[in-house]
């Protein structure tokens, strides 16, 4: 087999390669079933168990309160951005934090449905840092408060969490869930777009508390209100089958590694050492205000854009791909979500040393 290169892309991204040679393993026998999971009724047994298992494993492992549901949805964290608001806002008013290219998008669509405070934006330094909690102008009686928890883009992640008292909390965690330890009840809803922390694209997760899934309005097409799928188990209509499963087996990988605890001081480690890397010299910079550096998406520059595109040249025939900045910021970006490996950002802090040594 050809050697894995060390991938780094943002999304779809790298998964543990357990999950993919267990996942190859039973391709063509899922659960002594004779059957494929790719031709599995999602009506069967056998679905049945890769549903509610992903389901509980996902509560074991983030602490998931029984007052909430858990959704597996389509469409991507993009329809949540809308589905969000015709939900929720409805002619109301919401409370949005600006921190970057995945809430502007979220700021769009909520502007199709009601009224948009932003309650604080980092738009004034490039999205480099969040703002303080004691800054944020908020409406008393918003309909919610959206924050994206990471910015995938940006590089910038929220250290601590607002508390947004009686007004309903929503975040956006698709590039840092069961990366690090939370506070589920802190939230009415959290989502996340399975590709990068979870599994493949084509599943987005929901966490939802009931006293929010009340608030659905009974007036909305049928897939696009949250109850729909809720009371349904996530299996009204024909559900996106092979990319629950393999979630399924990368929340099984994660509980059987410590879960979430365990996973999150791997990840301070791996970001610590890349930190470490990009602060003991001037050759790099990092892009993210210290306190806010996101452990998930590493972002970084080098003086001389020429060099940027060489860094990321050589990086790749190095075996490092996906160094590549997000189009519209530029600069190097190195993703570093659950799966990717300790030695694999090892490796990378010496590809960075041999680079600056021949470059600077
Ligand atoms: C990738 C990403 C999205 C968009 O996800 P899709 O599933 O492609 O719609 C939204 N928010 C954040 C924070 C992301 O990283």
């Amino acid at each position: 087999m050809t050697k894995r290169p060390y991938n780094l892309y943002a999304g779809p991204a790298i998964l543990p390669q357990e999950v993919m040679a267990q996942a190859r393993e039973e391709l063509m026998d899922i659960a002594g079933t004779g059957l494929s999971i790719l031709e599995s009724s999602h009506r069967g047994a056998a679905y049945d168990e890769i549903n509610s298992s992903a389901q509980q494993n996902l509560r074991d492992l983030l602490n998931i309160p029984d007052s909430y549901s858990v959704l597996f949805l389509q469409g991507g964290a993009s329809l949540q951005f809308g589905m969000i608001p015709m939900n929720f806002l409805r002619g109301g008013t919401a409370d949005y934090v600006y921190t970057g290219a995945w809430s502007k998008k979220a700021i769009k669509e909520a502007k199709l449905f009601g009224t948009v405070n932003i309650a604080g934006s980092s738009e004034d330094k490039n999205f480099s840092y969040i703002p303080s909690i004691d800054s944020l102008n908020l409406t008393p009686d918003a309909r919610y408060l959206h924050i994206c928890t990471n910015e995938t883009i940006g590089g910038v992640r929220w250290p601590v969490f607002p508390d947004s008292g009686d007004v309903p909390l929503i975040g956006d965690m698709s590039s840092e869930i069961c990366s690090r330890k939370i506070d589920v009840s802190k939230f009415a809803m959290i989502y996340a777009g399975a590709q990068k922390n979870l599994g493949p694209a084509g599943v987005t997760i929901v966490i939802m508390s009931d006293e929010m899934l009340s608030r659905c309005p009974d007036d909305l097409t049928t897939l696009l209100n949250y109850r729909t799928q809720a009371e349904k188990d996530s299996n009204y209509n024909t559900p996106p089958v092979f990319s629950i499963y393999i979630v399924g087996l990368v929340l099984k990988w994660l509980k059987k590694l410590g879960g979430v605890e365990a996973i999150e001081k791997i990840n301070n480690e791996k970001a610590d050492l890349l930190y470490r890397m990009i602060d003991s010299t001037d050759f790099y910079r990092g892009t993210a205000a210290l306190q806010d550096r996101s452990i998930m998406n590493i972002t970084f520059r080098i003086p001389k854009e020429e060099l940027e595109v060489l860094f990321i040249k050589e990086g790749t025939a190095a075996g490092f791909i996906g160094l590549k900045g997000h189009r519209s910021v530029g600069g190097i970006r190195a993703s570093i979500y659950n799966a990717f490996p300790l030695e694999g950002v090892q490796a990378l802090v010496e590809f960075m040393q041999n680079f600056e040594k021949e470059n600077s």
